[in-house]
């Protein structure tokens, strides 16, 4: 299992565009490592100079002890899967899978044992005589995982492994590639922008933005406790609610109510936003009596996520979010009042944008 650190990694294309702004990062041996972000904050770049396709401008790559930066893509010991699976559409499932190993100079025999014994693990025995054009996407996105396996590479780099899948085949493959890099035990970096895939697969994440790293983390942390407001945007299926607050004393005013202030965050005038996921939030239908000024408002719009529903609540000016359970769904127009879930409540710098305290 192999560890990777990326210091100082800049890279900078002809025209002048910088990808990568002096990113410092490590992956942990056997870590499934999720590099997330919007399009364009240079997450495939990053994939592809850890595996050699762009050379780094400044900065060094390692991987365990050994600086990769001016090693060639084939000595890197890295097996890359491609969004597009980029397999060879003349060649079979089974050579496919073992081209790799002949390009390394293995003898027939073993590269076509090696590859039935990968295919069989990936559930592609009846398919190997197969070519790619007869092969679902799902299946196609298989071989190209098992052709990364058949090598038995030291890490893993994958790039959007699952995007051109539908949505359902999305979802069980998700659960094949955590079983897959949970039994094989291979350093892994994935890059998507598909938040919910993040959390779902990653033991870690890094938020990017302009080629940097703006949250380092569990899905758990980046998901309850974003360390900026660009991370809770960008964060969570349904957005948090990131609304205009005023700290008095130990009590936040939002939404035209009272919340008590988190812990350690500083009394004073200063003009905060109050961040609170619609999860975490619970509505009542009366006033709570432990939170006497809570904000209260009327219920505007109700979403239907399946077993819950997303009530949007216009109070106080301003418009919050709660997921509750279908079966305690207000009705429209009625009065409800808004607490937080206890240690929730996140509030955020105005200038900075970043956390408090
Ligand atoms: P996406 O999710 O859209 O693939 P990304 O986060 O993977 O985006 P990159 O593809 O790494 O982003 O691109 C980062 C920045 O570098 C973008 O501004 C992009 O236009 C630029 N860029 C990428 N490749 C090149 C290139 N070969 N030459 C010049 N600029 C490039």
């Amino acid at each position: 299992m192999t560890r990777i650190r990326l210091t100082g990694l800049t890279k900078v294309f002809d025209g002048g565009v910088t990808a990568l702004d002096r990113l410092d990062l490590t992956v942990e041996p056997g870590e499934f490592f999720a590099l997330l972000g919007p399009s364009g904050c240079g997450k495939t770049t990053l994939l592809r100079t850890m595996a050699g396709l762009e050379q780094a401008t400044s900065g060094t790559i390692r991987f365990a002890e050994r600086d990769v930066t001016r090693v060639a893509p084939g000595d890197r010991d890295v097996a890359m899967v491609f969004q597009d699976y980029a397999l060879f559409p003349h060649m079979t499932v089974v050579d496919n899978i073992s081209y790799p190993l002949k390009v390394k100079g293995r003898a027939k025999p073993e590269r076509t044992a090696r590859a039935e014994e990968v295919g069989r693990q990936l559930g592609l025995e009846a398919l190997t005589a197969r070519r790619p054009s007869a092969l679902s996407g799902g299946q196609q996105q298989r071989v190209a995982l098992a052709r990364a396996v058949a090598c038995r590479p030291a890490l893993f780099l994958f790039d959007e492994p699952l995007s051109n899948l539908d949505a359902r085949l999305r979802l069980e493959a998700r659960g094949f590639l955590k079983r897959l890099q949970r039994e094989l035990g291979v350093t892994t970096v994935f890059v998507t922008h598909d938040q919910a895939e993040a959390l779902a697969l990653a033991d870690r994440i890094a938020v990017m933005e302009s080629g940097r790293v703006r949250q380092l983390g569990t899905p758990r942390e980046v998901f309850a406790r974003p360390a900026d407001t660009f991370v809770a945007n960008f964060i969570g299926s349904t957005p948090m609610n990131l609304v205009p607050a005023e700290v008095e004393g130990d009590r936040l005013r939002v939404a035209g109510g009272v919340f008590a202030a988190p812990q350690g965050v500083v009394a004073g005038s200063a003009k905060v936003t109050a961040g609170i996921r619609p999860e975490y939030l619970r509505l009542h239908d009366a006033e709570p009596t432990d939170a006497p000024d809570a904000p209260t408002g009327t219920v505007s719009i109700l979403e239907n996520l399946g077993a819950t529903t997303l009530v949007t609540v216009d109070c106080g000016g301003e418009s919050l979010s709660a997921v509750v359970p279908e079966d305690a769904e207000p009705a429209p127009g009625s009065r409800v009042w808004l607490t937080p879930q206890p240690g929730r409540l996140l509030v955020y710098d105005n200038d900075s944008g970043e956390l408090l305290p």
